[in-house]
């Protein structure tokens, strides 16, 4: 059996322990939601007083060269491409992860003409397979969804994109990257990787992996703040034969020759497309110091740890009440997050809610814990556990305000 002290002796053990206070997290709040919007680093604060009072307000256009606005997005994406295992120059910050999914995804179709196939996956987040769809309709190819299990056999030379996320939202399942990018090139397709529940939880290697394109969010687990932008990837070997279909004019070689044909930027800037949202990117890159120093092997080590903590807690503490686990038990087969599936699963997370306790909830029955290894610690795993038995033995979600459903679940 464990008991609370042994998580706080976790805790002491922990060589990332000091992270935390990196973080400006409310008191008395556990926070297990960083897989859908990051912590607030305590720097960021400081940097948008500059950026708002200074910057902009003082600065004006100026700041575009002034202030080095100008070259963020490069900058930024430099500073996310060591957490993935990408390049300098490889990495871009710019739009939303739905609208970077869908440049790299015309842009893979046009570097595989005369293949019909869109491979995609049934239980991906619904806006990937929308894109998909709309790409797939624009570009003459089939969208074909299949069930996690048989995207590998369902890879054959008519398919020219692979396209998947890997690490499931709802089930926090993930993919073998290697060897399914592996397949796909033995195959002549070429892969997208969705890294949203990745990027900033756990190492990537996208280089190491040959990976083609991936594209990821920068306010969830890279802590870029609400709306933040999201980044691009593109694999150097591919860059000079890249046209996204949003040919804007900072993707343009010259932006400010403003001539009237397109030339594509020879490097990653070909990803952009308009102004970059500067003060979200700011936060972003603010943000991201965060991870300055830290060792992403250490950091997986310790997320490994919490979802092991809390699946072990989960078996000792809350047997018998209703509740399965809907992630995977092998580590290596997981993400950064923990889902748990109940009934009640909207009202007993509702409940936890107003303790202070922060998961979200995913339909039709999920319950989900992320575990942003910077700032969660392993007490924190316990009370978790402890606050979910009590609020299911004494029926305490079993209200009219719990199980009455909010437009953001
Ligand atoms: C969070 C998430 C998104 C979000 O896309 P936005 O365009 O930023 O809203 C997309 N795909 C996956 C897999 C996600 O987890």
């Amino acid at each position: 059996m464990m008991i609370r002290e042994d998580c706080a002796a976790l805790d002491a053990a922990d060589k990332l322990a000091g992270c935390r206070a990196r973080f400006a997290l409310p008191a008395g709040t556990i926070y297990l939601d960083g897989n859908s919007l990051g912590a607030m680093p305590a720097n960021v604060p400081a940097r948008m007083k500059v950026a708002i009072e200074q910057e902009w307000a003082e600065g004006l256009i100026r700041s575009w060269n002034d202030a080095d606005w100008y070259p963020a997005p490069q900058r930024t994406g430099d500073r996310i491409a060591r957490l993935i295992g990408a390049g300098q120059g490889e990495v871009i910050v710019a739009d939303s992860t739905s609208v970077n999914l869908f440049k790299v995804l015309v842009a893979a179709t046009r570097m595989r003409p005369g293949r019909g196939v869109i491979l995609a996956e049934r239980t991906n987040f619904p806006t990937d397979v929308y894109i998909a769809e709309s790409v797939a309709e624009m570009t003459g190819c089939e969208l074909r969804c299949v069930d996690p299990e048989e995207v590998m056999s369902a890879i054959d030379e008519n398919v020219a994109i692979v396209s998947l996320t890997h690490v499931n939202y709802k089930t926090g399942k993930r993919y073998d990257m290697e060897a399914m990018t592996r397949r796909a090139h033995e195959a002549g397709a070429l892969v997208v990787w969705d890294l949203c529940h990745t990027a900033g939880a756990m190492p990537v290697y996208l280089n190491r992996c040959e990976v083609d394109f991936a594209v990821g969010c920068g306010y969830k687990y890279l802590n870029g703040g609400p709306g933040a932008p999201a980044f691009v990837f593109v694999a150097s070997r591919h860059l000079e034969h890249v046209r996204q279909p949003l040919s804007g004019w900072h993707g343009h070689a010259q932006p400010f020759a403003f001539t009237h044909e397109y030339a594509p930027h020879a490097g990653i800037d070909r990803m952009l497309t308009g102004t970059a949202p500067q003060l979200g990117l700011i936060s972003l890159e603010s943000a991201l110091e965060a991870f300055d120093g830290v060792d992403m092997e250490a950091l997986r080590e310790k997320s490994v740890s919490l979802g092991d903590l809390f699946i072990t807690l989960a078996e000792q503490e809350l047997a018998g009440l209703g509740f399965t686990l809907a992630t995977p038990r092998d580590a290596d087969q997981r993400g950064s997050q923990v889902s748990l599936r109940h009934a009640e699963g909207y009202a007993i997370m509702q409940a936890l809610i107003a303790r202070n306790i922060i998961g979200d909830f995913r339909a039709p029955d999920i319950l989900r814990f992320g575990f942003a290894a910077l700032y969660v610690r392993h007490v924190d795993i316990w009370d978790t556990i402890a606050a979910l038995k009590d609020i299911v033995t004494s029926e305490a979600w079993n209200t009219e305000a719990f199980r009455t459903r909010k437009s953001v679940t």
